[in-house]
């Protein structure tokens, strides 16, 4: 499955250009592809009909260029995005806190993107395809393992596709930066990297006897 092709790249647009901070944003698109690919947990904003805003965290993978992903047709933001509400969703991977000599000038490493724009819900063959993009992009190999939604179970689900249309990327690194007078401070100063990583595999409680963690549980390393 394949999304619509937009080559428009990230920050194109008046309200997604940079205004704090401009020299932070990334103005290409594999760059955004790869912040999407490296992250597993979007949220989604939506004003609901109460006009007040929700921020619901959801799995998600990217599809080409667009990014899909799936809920409960019974889901309150679910049913506000499939019916046009507008949205934007953000992908936030942590890389580190940086330490200055002052708090005010403490912050963090990280790889943001943001993505504004409306779904489309997806239906029969891409609803399917895409339910099995998300799961390969949280765990590559469970697909073919794991057994499939039966109807019951897509019929209570809703896939949707948010276009990567209109988008930005926000990239910090790089070590603190503190100004002269509180350079000569006796505070220690630097970054202190953070990195995402699984643990060993538990079996489930009410695992069959002597079935082993199969080989793509085991490969798998961020
Ligand atoms: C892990 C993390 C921690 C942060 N902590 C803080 C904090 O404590 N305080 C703080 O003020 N800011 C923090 N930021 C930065 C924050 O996300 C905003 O970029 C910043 O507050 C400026 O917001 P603004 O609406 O004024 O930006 P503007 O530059 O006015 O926003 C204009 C457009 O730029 C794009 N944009 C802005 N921010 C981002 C982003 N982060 N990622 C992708 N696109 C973006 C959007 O398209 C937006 O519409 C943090 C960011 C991350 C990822």
């Amino acid at each position: 499955m394949d999304g619509p092709l937009t080559g428009r790249p990230p920050g194109a647009t008046e309200r997604t250009r940079l205004r704090r901070i401009p020299e932070k944003a990334v103005l290409d698109r594999d760059r955004l592809h790869a912040v999407l690919d490296a992250g597993l947990v979007a949220h989604v904003g939506v004003v609901a009909s109460d006009a007040q805003p929700y921020v619901v965290p959801v799995a998600y993978a990217r599809d080409g260029e667009r990014v899909v992903f799936h809920g409960s047709t019974a889901s309150r933001l679910f049913r506000e995005l499939a019916a046009g509400a507008s949205t934007c969703l953000t992908v936030t991977l942590l890389d580190g806190l940086v330490l200055a000599r002052s708090v005010f000038e403490s912050s963090m490493h990280y790889r943001s993107v943001m993505v504004l724009g409306r779904c489309e819900v997806l239906d029969g063959l891409a609803k399917e395809t895409a339910l099995e993009r998300v799961t390969e992009h949280l765990l590559p190999g469970r697909w073919a393992e794991a057994r499939h939604p039966s109807p019951k179970e897509l019929a209570a689900t809703m896939v949707l596709a948010l276009p990567l249309d209109e988008t930005s990327v926000k990239v910090s690194d790089g070590p603190p930066h503190d100004p002269e007078d509180d350079v000569r401070l006796p505070v220690w100063a630097g970054t202190v990297p953070i990195r995402e990583a699984f643990g060993e595999p538990v079996d489930a409680p009410d695992l069959a006897d002597g079935l082993p963690v199969p080989g793509y549980v085991h490969r798998w390393r961020r």
